[in-house]
């Protein structure tokens, strides 16, 4: 099935408000009714939507509410990471369905994609709907090649025809591991599309953030995550990956926090963990954590009063420890314009890895319910 924009539009309501009658769909998105029945007939034959019990309606034929039929079809979700690709099964209401298959891959960047085609290949049956795939790094979707990042390590781009070959006719949307992350949270959250939201993913050594405006992904000139973690500052961290020094998300790190003084954890040179241990026991006035957690804050403020979104989704295991979550807000909340404090809402949420193959699959969920995410 080709999805067109009606498809999506009575989908979209669908998601948003759950079953609903072809008469409540013809209201909702102003589709003529006998439109909306036609459009509604073909998505039950390709078995996305279903019929359910009828409601009586004040004495005319009762009405059939129809909803997302999460028993038939699916999309697949594929990561392709360092070293690893692996493949997952959602339903079109976003539960995973079975496990997710992984398969360690030795070699170069070349090899990953092959595997990645081949677990994709074996995954894909009749009922599959789409593809959603997920790679760290810079995409190009117009000559559909990897150009940068850690699954191409300073090696030649590397295509991903090999993926869209096996998809044959499937729809297939290829974005950044945080776009896919943006687009799980907005699915999940049934978020206000009008509003515009600030997604900030928050490790140890590793930070990534995803704009998401009028509920599409932030494009920009190239496919990617918006680059918060090479925020430079006049500080003397270790060298990143990108090739400079002083980037946010090196000194957001167990590294850095050892660096200047911070004792405790296990020994080794990535820190072994520091940060997240020294954030579950922190008190207030433990100097060197309110150092990092003070350059985190200002560099997600730089970013909140330059673009004003309506909502910052801090995304982060990090959440499980509350009063290092408290000092962030409170730090962010006093760095902010004046104008912006009571606008701009901060929500966190726990939520695993971006880089998951389940993630993935909301991709291929966000280019079925929602606009801006079909993918070339
Ligand atoms: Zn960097």
């Amino acid at each position: 099935m080709k999805t067109t924009d009606e498809h999506r539009s009575l989908l979209r309501e669908l998601w948003h408000h759950g079953a609903q009658s072809r008469s409540d769909l013809h209201e909702l998105t102003r589709i003529g009714p006998n439109r909306v029945g036609v459009v509604a007939s073909g998505l039950i034959e390709e078995g996305v939507v279903r019929e359910c019990q009828a409601r009586a309606s004040g004495g005319g034929r009762p009405r059939v509410p129809l909803e997302i039929d999460p028993g038939q079809r699916h999309m697949l979700g594929l990561t392709i990471w360092p070293g690893a690709v692996s493949v997952a099964r959602v339903n079109l209401c976003g539960q995973l369905i079975g496990k997710p298959v992984a398969r360690v891959v030795a070699g170069g960047p070349d090899r990953l994609v092959a595997a990645a085609a081949a677990v994709l290949g074996k995954a894909i049956n009749g009922q599959t709907m789409g593809v959603g795939v997920s790679v760290p790094g810079f995409y190009d979707a117009e000559s559909r090649r990897v150009l940068s990042g850690m699954v191409v390590a300073g090696q030649d781009p590397v295509s991903l025809g090999p993926v869209f070959d096996r998809a044959g006719g499937l729809a297939v949307v290829v974005e950044n591991d945080m776009h896919a992350l943006a687009a799980r949270w907005q699915l999940t959250h049934r978020a206000d599309v009008g509003h515009d939201v600030l997604l900030v993913n928050i490790g140890d050594g590793v930070l990534g953030a995803a704009m998401l405006i009028g509920g599409r992904p932030n494009r920009g000139c190239v496919s990617s995550a918006n680059e918060l973690g090479h925020m430079r500052y006049f500080v003397d961290t270790e060298r990143c990956y990108c090739g400079q020094s002083g980037c946010l998300e090196r000194i957001f790190s167990s590294a850095y926090l050892r660096r200047i003084g911070g004792g405790g954890g296990a020994e080794g040179e990535a820190g072994g963990g520091l940060l997240m241990e020294r954030s579950a026991a922190y008190e207030s006035g433990d100097e060197s954590l309110e150092t990092l957690y003070g350059y985190l804050a200002n560099g997600i403020v730089n970013v909140v009063n330059f673009i004003r979104p309506h909502r910052l989704v801090l995304v982060s295991e990090l959440t499980r420890c509350p009063d290092v979550c408290d000092l962030l807000t409170r730090s962010i909340r006093s760095r902010l314009l004046g104008e912006l404090v009571d606008r701009v809402r901060i929500d966190l949420w726990d939520q695993p890895v971006a880089h998951q193959a389940e993630t993935a699959g909301w991709l291929a969920l966000a280019g079925l319910y929602c606009d801006g995410w079909q993918g070339r």
